[in-house]
């Protein structure tokens, strides 16, 4: 069957499209045909190994795919379910989507919400499922529509543009973060109120700057991260899952204690399955298939290696998903 395989035989990393037996395929109670495979952040990471994400060599990238069961001993599954699967270790230490098939532990697997086919899934993938879990953290710490407006950064790439359109959806008012003006008219298309430019949140940072935002959703942490926390409102909440921007923090702590706002940190890879149907049941109900299909480029299989730097340049906009079989 044909994958992408990354391999590491000294220093250096190579990844390749390759032939590879089944017989290869990692241990795990199912076995999925692929229909759709995406490409995230990083899967980009991986493939590019410009981030140690492949803990394990050889390795088939692909964090998140969307098929059909064609074996199972797990009892949750039987042949012919569809399923969509994210995390887990899934295309970093485990073999990953970016292959016509993948074995994986029947666990890890979520069922196709009603509503949803396998290419819809897909381009929602593990960034738009993580889009779900930021809004569904605002949510909890009770940020509703009428408290204000959120703001969501780096709201052209694939996070940002499902939250925004999931927001927009719920009936928030949406200020969309972006460093491409001309991604604009796209952003207001997915139902952004306001779009600001990027700069307005990577100046100096002020531990108390003017209140402007009920809430947030960060995909690029460090100082844009910062600045938001800045200048979120009083008991304001900050939902926080990227580091497109970079790994550190240079924050003051007076938004915390002076205006009690919350950070709520988000992770999508090892996140408990009973939140993963709930953030896949409210997708399937609240996204609008017409806006995701506006975020949606179709990448062949063959390009995929070719365009995994491109998504370290901040040059691609929504969601990639990649036809597999
Ligand atoms: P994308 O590449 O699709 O989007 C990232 C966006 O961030 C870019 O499109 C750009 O948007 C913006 N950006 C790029 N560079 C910078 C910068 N230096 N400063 C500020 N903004 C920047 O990636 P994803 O949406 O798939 O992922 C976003 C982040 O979230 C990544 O860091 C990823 O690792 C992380 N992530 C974390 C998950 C978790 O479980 N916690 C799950 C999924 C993703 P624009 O041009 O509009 O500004």
């Amino acid at each position: 069957m044909k994958a992408i395989l990354i391999e590491k035989p000294g220093d250096t990393q190579t990844a390749a499209v390759t032939e590879v037996s089944e017989d290869q395929l990692p241990e795990g109670d199912v076995l999925v045909d692929v229909a759709y495979s995406t490409l995230n952040y990083k899967d980009a990471l991986a493939i590019t190994g410009a981030a140690p994400v492949v803990r394990r060599f050889p390795m088939v990238p692909g964090i998140d795919f969307s098929g059909t069961v064609a074996e199972s001993s797990h009892p949750d599954f039987t042949p012919g379910d569809r399923v969509v699967l994210n995390g887990w270790g899934v295309g970093e230490t485990h073999w990953g989507g970016l292959a016509e098939r993948a074995r994986v532990k029947g666990d890890w697997l979520v069922p196709l919400p009603e509503g949803l086919d396998t290419r819809q899934a897909a381009a929602i993938g593990t960034a738009g499922y993580t889009a779900m879990l930021c809004v569904l953290a605002l949510e909890r710490h009770g940020v509703t529509p009428e408290k204000g407006e959120i703001v969501v950064s780096g709201a052209a790439g694939g996070v940002g543009s499902v939250a925004t359109a999931l927001l927009a959806a719920k009936g928030y008012e949406v200020a969309a973060v972006t460093g491409r003006a001309s991604e604009a008219e796209y952003l207001r298309g997915l139902g952004a109120s306001s779009v600001i430019d990027r700069a307005e949140l990577t100046g100096k940072l002020r531990p108390l700057a003017k209140e402007r935002w009920a809430g947030g959703i960060d995909v690029a942490g460090s100082t844009v991260l910062a600045n938001m926390i800045s200048m979120m409102k009083y008991r304001g909440v900050v939902a926080a899952c990227g580091l497109a921007a970079g790994m550190d923090l240079p924050a003051s702590v007076a938004p915390f204690i002076l205006r009690g706002v919350t950070l709520a940190g988000v992770d999508s890879v090892m996140c408990p399955k009973p939140d993963r149907l709930e953030a896949w049941s409210r997708l399937a109900s609240d996204l609008d298939v017409g806006k995701l299909e506006e975020m949606v480029t179709e990448l062949p299989f063959a390009e995929v290696i070719e365009t995994a730097p491109k998504f370290l340049d901040g040059a691609v906009r929504g969601r990639i998903v990649v036809p597999v079989s």
